[in-house]
C-alpha cells in the first residue's frame, strides 16, 4: 500500500495532489482556490497582468540561456532570447511595453554577468516531486544548483523574482514553496538540499535561508494541514454542503490583484487595478 493510508471500508485514501501555487492559493483565500481549482467551468478570469508578462518573459529567457551550449552562454545572446519569447500582454501601450522590455533586458544582462557560464545546474525549471501519507507534491523549481557542502555535494533551490519589492532573508525563510522544493529536491536528487535563495533581478540581490531537516519537515506538515483542510472542504461540498460556506471569501489587499475579483461577492467592492498597475 506504500504511502497510502487506509480509509474506512479498507479503501485507500487518495493523496492530495498539489503544487506550491495550489497550496498558496488556498492559504491566501479559500474562495479563490475554489474558483481556480474546484468550480467547473472556472469563472472567467480578468485580463492578463503586465507584471506577469514581464516575469514569464524573464524566466523563459534565463531558461533558454542555460539551454545554450556553455560556450554560447554570453550576455550578447540575451536581447535575442528575451525578444523571441517576450509576452506582450497587459501593457497600457507600446511605449510602456518597450520600456518594460528594456528594463527587463537590463536585469537579465546584469544578472547573467554575475553567472559562470560553465556551471551546469542540476535542473532548470525542473519538476521535483515527493509523496507523504497525505499529499503528492510536485513543483517546478526555477533552478536547482549543485554546490559543494561541508559533507559533499548539495542542491540549492533558486527562485527568480522580478517584482518591485526586494525580498529579505525572512521572505526566503518563510516561503513554503521554497521549503517544499528543497524537501522534494532532497528526495529527487538523493543529496542534501537545505539552502533556498530568492534572486531578485531588479536589485541584483539574493535573499537566502539555510533550512534544517526540522524546518523543512515543519513546512511539509503545514502543507499537509492545508491539504487536509482542502480535502475536508471538497468532501463536504461533494456531500451537499454550501460551497460558499466551505470555501469562504477572505477579503483583503490581495482582492485588487485577484483574477476572480469581478465574479466574487467580496471582490467587487475592492478597488480595481489596471493590468499594468505594477509597472510603476
Ligand atoms: S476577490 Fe478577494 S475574497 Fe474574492 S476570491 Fe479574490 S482574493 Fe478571495
Amino acid at each position: 500500500m506504500g504511502h497510502q493510508q487506509l480509509g474506512f471500508a479498507g479503501m485507500p485514501e487518495r493523496l492530495f495532489v498539489c503544487t506550491p501555487s495550489k497550496l498558496g492559493t488556498y492559504a491566501d483565500c479559500p474562495r479563490r482556490y475554489r474558483y481556480a481549482y474546484v468550480d467547473r467551468p472556472s469563472p472567467p478570469k480578468g485580463p492578463p497582468w503586465a507584471h506577469n508578462s514581464v516575469g514569464a518573459s524573464v524566466h523563459t529567457a534565463l531558461r533558454n540561456w542555460y539551454a545554450l551550449p556553455s560556450d554560447r552562454r554570453a550576455v550578447a545572446e540575451l536581447p535575442m532570447l528575451l525578444k523571441a519569447t517576450w509576452v506582450g500582454e497587459g501593457f497600457r501601450d507600446t511605449e510602456q511595453e518597450r520600456a518594460a522590455y528594456r528594463r527587463a533586458l537590463g536585469w537579465v544582462e546584469s544578472y547573467v554577468t554575475g553567472l559562470d557560464p560553465s556551471d551546469e545546474p542540476l535542473g532548470i525549471e525542473r519538476v521535483v516531486a515527493t509523496k507523504t501519507s497525505v499529499l503528492a507534491f510536485n513543483g517546478r523549481a526555477d533552478r536547482i544548483d549543485a554546490r559543494p557542502g561541508p559533507s559533499g555535494p548539495e542542491a540549492v533551490i533558486v527562485d527568480y523574482k522580478t517584482g518591485r519589492f526586494e525580498p529579505t532573508a525572512d521572505d526566503a525563510r518563510g516561503s513554503q514553496a521554497l521549503a517544499l522544493y528543497a524537501y522534494a529536491a532532497q528526495r529527487t536528487f538523493r543529496r542534501p538540499c537545505h539552502r533556498v535563495e530568492l534572486h531578485h533581478l531588479p536589485s541584483g540581490t539574493v535573499a537566502a535561508h539555510e533550512h534544517t531537516e526540522e524546518s523543512l519537515s515543519r513546512q511539509m506538515s503545514r502543507a499537509e494541514d492545508t491539504a487536509r483542510d482542502i480535502m475536508t472542504a471538497e468532501k463536504a461540498v461533494a456531500a451537499g454542503a454550501d460551497p460558499d460556506a466551505e470555501f469562504p471569501v477572505r477579503p483583503g489587499t490581495l482582492c485588487s490583484w485577484c483574477d476572480f475579483r469581478r465574479n466574487c461577492p467580496a471582490g467587487t467592492d475592492r478597488p480595481a487595478k489596471e493590468p499594468w498597475a505594477a509597472m510603476g
